[in-house]
């Protein structure tokens, strides 16, 4: 905590701060994504939403829209459902305990440990990546993290280790510390021992292989998947889009219509009379069918091989509002929606 208060982190927007909307947010944006990319959302975020109950009322495709280009899209459904239970179930004031923090959408033990011991002072251990890393190396916990009974008694020895006097002001201090220990000198590969405060201490160190630990052997398992998209425009140059099932990948954003085979897709172009899905109503085999180079977009457990038809349709498709799954639309309102990074990427290079 002492090495912290001169040598950690202070600057940060969400630091200084016991605001757990606030550090809520931060912490949620945090998973799975770094600090420098987090900045720039959070601001537009809080600038948007400047409380929790502005982020409850706002619509779903708004809050999609602002996070697009974060990844992990399943984090920004969670944050407007957990914004609305705040508000219908606590009254719009977040729990202040870490069990009734972990019962909202989105806020798993870590996240409920970091709004807890920040906000306020309960003690209770944090456990992401980077304070996995600090104390498996402090004390050389060899267990395999990729079983979970490992994972629970590392849980129990941190927060054995937690301090037990001034919480009020320890906890978010030693919070603080641990994690910008893990962010700044322990770090994955070549950790900066020389300048860490706890290296008298650390059995890693004194084994002289830090970078042993942690030990987690499961590997994930990568699978492939080809999707054919249909990039359709109108004679207005308009482009049409459809918001994806809630459930499977890039749930809930806006995207191009999806098709499993390339067959699938040309049914889609077919003269009327065949079979055609419901979103490719209207006269779409008048024009020529041009097929754009195809590309790969890595996700975290799976890798989709994209081929992507582009067609100029004659005809807007005649769909009632209240039943259709897409809609047409034109640059300056599609680059507001919350869409898959590699279709934004396809629309502004290809439109
Ligand atoms: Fe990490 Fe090295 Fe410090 Fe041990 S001494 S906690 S391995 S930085």
């Amino acid at each position: 905590m002492a090495w912290q208060k001169i040598n950690g982190r202070h600057h940060l927007p969400w630091q200084n701060t016991q605001d757990p909307y606030r550090v809520w947010l931060s912490e949620i944006m945090l998973q799975q994504t770094q600090v420098s990319t987090v900045l720039g959302y959070y601001a537009k975020f809080l600038e948007q939403f400047p409380t929790v109950a502005h982020l409850a009322q706002a619509p779903q495709d708004h809050v999609m829209g602002l996070w697009s280009g974060l990844g992990y899209y399943s984090r920004a459904r969670n944050l407007h459902l957990c914004a609305q239970q705040v508000m219908s179930r606590f009254g719009g004031q977040f729990p202040k305990t870490s069990q009734e923090l972990m019962t909202l959408p989105g806020i798993g033990r870590s996240t409920a440990a970091a709004v807890a011991s920040f906000c306020f002072s309960e003690r209770v251990a944090i456990m992401d990546g980077n304070v996995k890393r600090v104390l498996t190396r402090l004390w050389a916990y060899e267990a395999d993290l990729s079983v979970s009974q490992n994972e629970k008694t590392l849980w129990q020895m941190a927060e054995a280790a937690l301090p037990t006097r001034h919480l009020k002001t320890a906890m978010p201090r030693y919070s603080q510390a641990i994690m910008d220990l893990g962010a700044s000198v322990c770090l994955p590969r070549k950790p900066l021992c020389a300048k860490c405060p706890v290296r008298n201490e650390c059995k890693a160190y004194g084994l002289g292989e830090p970078e042993k630990f942690p030990v987690k052997t499961r590997k994930l398992k990568r699978t492939s998947e080809v999707l054919w998209l249909l990039l359709a425009q109108n004679n207005q140059g308009e482009v049409w889009l459809e918001k994806r099932p809630a459930k499977g990948i890039w749930a809930s954003l806006y995207c191009l219509p999806v098709f499993a085979t390339e067959d699938l897709l040309l049914d889609a172009l077919r003269p009327d009379g065949v079979k055609k899905p419901s979103h490719t109503k209207g006269h779409l085999s008048d024009t020529p069918i041009e097929m754009l180079a195809p590309f790969k977009h890595v996700l975290t457990h799976k890798d989709l091989h994209c081929h992507v038809a582009k067609v100029v349709l004659q005809q807007v498709p005649h769909l009632p509002a209240s039943q259709q799954a897409g809609a047409w639309w034109t640059g300056k309102d599609w680059e507001k929606l919350g869409l898959p990074q590699p279709v934004r990427h396809l629309l502004s290079n290809s439109l």
